[in-house]
């Protein structure tokens, strides 16, 4: 009798109540405190002032029935097992789609069973919580991510407009970042974004945030200042704590940075606003090389680099210089290659072939995602008309940015194309995220419902750093879900990862979803995930980025893309019809 665990069991009948306690009383492994409740009520009730380890959930209360209990106790936040009257496995597979960790079927019951379920529950629940919590965090530089930012910038408007205070928000773009990711490869380059943050750190009050926005882009929130200038101030110290060299593997790196702040109220009344203006601040003190520089009017009107780059941008769509690279992913229980991934190149006349994190925002941030997004998937459909020609059957996938999910004219633009290019839907799968939902939740389920009452399949991208993750997942009209390739890359040496891992896939299993790690980068990262369950895999070492023409080779002339190294995979990873 090692550990005590706390149970609430509610359950109105008597005789049900007993017959459980009798069995938990027989556990060799636990020593059980067991509070009965016969109400929902009751048991919310509790829940509120008291810590229960786990909650044991009847489905038919005097006070609740059927699925509205366990959405009603879910928010609670202790694990739950449900208990099924009959056997009724579809009602327990919809109480698990609601909140619940488990059922128990009644009459079905014995003590190991029990035992078993409510350890599972409570490992489960701790689990979800983990990744729950990475939807705020950046992994790989160890900092709040946009998400948690915007959530803070949020609120200290609200304090800030009753208080009559300033807030300002700095956006500081790192210079050389790029440049040792690719002298020195990505390992180098997130031992480097780990030191940033307690740099930074150093040199801000407490109740200060540091976040990473993403690639080499951070901000910080200070959540009230005296002035202007004070902001200005701490710009000055950042830029100072950044120019003593980081030392990594023995080597100096000298970086760069360029800061570009925003007030409320005076830049902006709200987040999105401030965010932009910071951003185009950030922009000039880049071209100024002055270090730093506080948005005014003018830098709008100002044409910058950005401007030059986003013109540029608008001929690239129209003058074919933009590309696709396509990403096999392989199906994992039959080795085949079961689609690939569409991923956009632009080749800039000036700057040559520059990868989507160098454009996308951009593209995002004027608008001109969706001509971009519609060529894409125009540019898609033609070549999955041109396989099929070559005798190859290739779904394809393409990627869906925040600001398309917002956009009502998508899924009429997708028709289109679909019926022009007299190709079934089926054939089609958008990758969307959590964050792009999160933007606006409401006007993003109707974008996707209408999408997929069009036949259309969803997979959602970068599963496990979106915002809400599980509550979420289990309303979203997806049939399948990808691991990011944060959890999937260190899983050879992270036992946490692997942890997490093995809990999306059980949970998208449960959910009915087909689970998709990507990312994968060797041979024993794959016969881990293949020892998991993992229904499908993408990544480098499997197969990196290729245009068409080459998909079409290897397909033909490598049938094994693994060149032998393969251990579990058996048959051919390239099928042809
Ligand atoms: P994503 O959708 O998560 O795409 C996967 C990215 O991971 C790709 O980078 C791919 O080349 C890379 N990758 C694949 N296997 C591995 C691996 O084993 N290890 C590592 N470290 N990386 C791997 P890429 O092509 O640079 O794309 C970056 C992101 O840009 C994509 O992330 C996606 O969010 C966005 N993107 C790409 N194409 C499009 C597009 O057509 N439209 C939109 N809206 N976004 C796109
Ligand atoms: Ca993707
Ligand atoms: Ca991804």
């Amino acid at each position: 009798m090692s550990e005590s665990i706390r149970i609430l069991l509610v359950e109105d009948n008597p005789a049900d109540a007993r017959l459980l306690s009798e069995f938990l009383a027989e556990a060799e492994n636990f020593y059980f405190d067991l509070v009965r409740v016969a109400r929902l009520g009751d048991a919310l009730r509790r829940l509120g002032t008291e810590r229960f380890d786990v909650m044991l959930l009847d489905l038919s209360l005097p006070d609740a029935q059927g699925l509205e209990t366990v959405a009603r106790a879910y928010k609670h936040g202790a694990p739950i097992v449900v208990l099924t009257g009959s056997d009724d496995k579809d009602l327990a597979i919809r109480a698990l789609r609601e909140g619940a960790q488990d059922y128990l079927v009644k009459g079905q019951i014995e003590t190991a069973l029990l035992e078993r379920s409510i350890r599972y529950a409570i490992e489960r629940h701790r689990s979800e919580e983990m990744i729950e919590q990475y939807a705020y965090y950046d992994r790989l530089a160890n900092l709040p991510n946009r998400n948690l930012l915007n959530d803070r910038l949020q609120q200290a408007i609200l304090a800030a407009r009753r208080e009559n205070q300033l807030v300002a928000l700095l956006i500081a773009d790192l210079d050389r970042f790029k440049e040792v990711n690719d002298a020195l490869g990505h390992q180098f380059g997130d031992l480097l974004l780990h030191q940033i943050g307690p740099r930074l750190k150093a040199k801000l009050r407490e109740s200060d945030t540091v976040a990473r926005l993403g690639g080499d882009e951070f901000a910080i929130l200070l959540p009230s200042v005296e002035s202007a200038g004070a902001a200005i101030e701490v710009a000055g110290k950042v830029l100072k704590a950044l120019e003593e060299p980081f030392v990594i593997g023995g080597l100096n790196i000298d970086i760069e940075a360029s800061i570009g702040i925003s007030v409320f109220p005076e830049h902006g009344a709200d987040a999105d606003t401030l965010f932009k203006r910071a951003d185009v601040a950030m922009y000039v003190a880049k071209e100024t090389r002055n270090g730093y520089a506080i948005y005014s009017a003018e830098h709008d009107h100002n044409s910058s680099h950005r401007v030059t780059l986003m013109g540029d941008l608008r001929r690239a769509i129209t003058e074919d210089q933009l590309f696709l690279l396509y990403q096999p992913k392989i199906d994992l229980k039959t080795g085949r290659v079961s689609g690939v991934e569409a991923l956009v190149r632009w080749r800039h006349p000036e700057a040559g072939v520059m990868a989507p994190d160098q454009f996308i925002p951009l593209a995002e941030r004027t608008g001109l995602i969706r001509p971009l997004t519609v060529w894409v998937i125009d540019m898609a459909l033609r070549q999955y008309r041109a396989w099929v020609q070559e005798g190859l059957n290739l779904s394809v996938a393409v990627n869906l940015s925040r600001r398309n999910l917002q956009s009502q004219e998508l899924p009429e633009q997708i028709a289109g194309l679909l019926q022009d290019s007299g190709i079934s839907a089926a054939n089609l799968q958008l990758e969307i995220t959590e964050s792009s939902i999160m933007e606006n939740p409401a006007r993003a389920m109707e974008v996707l419902s209408r999408m997929t009452s069009m036949g259309l399949q969803f997979s959602l991208d970068d599963f496990g750093t979106g915002y809400s993750s599980l509550a979420y997942l289990k309303r979203l009209p997806v049939s399948e879900i990808k691991i990011d390739k944060s959890f999937i890359t260190n899983m050879e040496t992270e036992e946490q990862d692997v942890a997490i891992v093995r809990l999306i896939i059980e949970l998208g299993h449960i959910l009915g979803l087909k689970v998709v790690a990507e990312g994968v980068e060797d041979q024993a990262t794959l016969d881990m995930l293949i020892a998991l369950g993992c229904d499908m895999a993408q990544g480098y070492f499997i197969c990196r980025p290729i245009s068409a023409e080459e998909i079409i080779r290897r397909m033909r002339s490598q049938p094994d893309p693994l060149n032998g190294r393969k251990t579990h995979v058996q048959g051919n990873l390239y099928p042809e019809r």
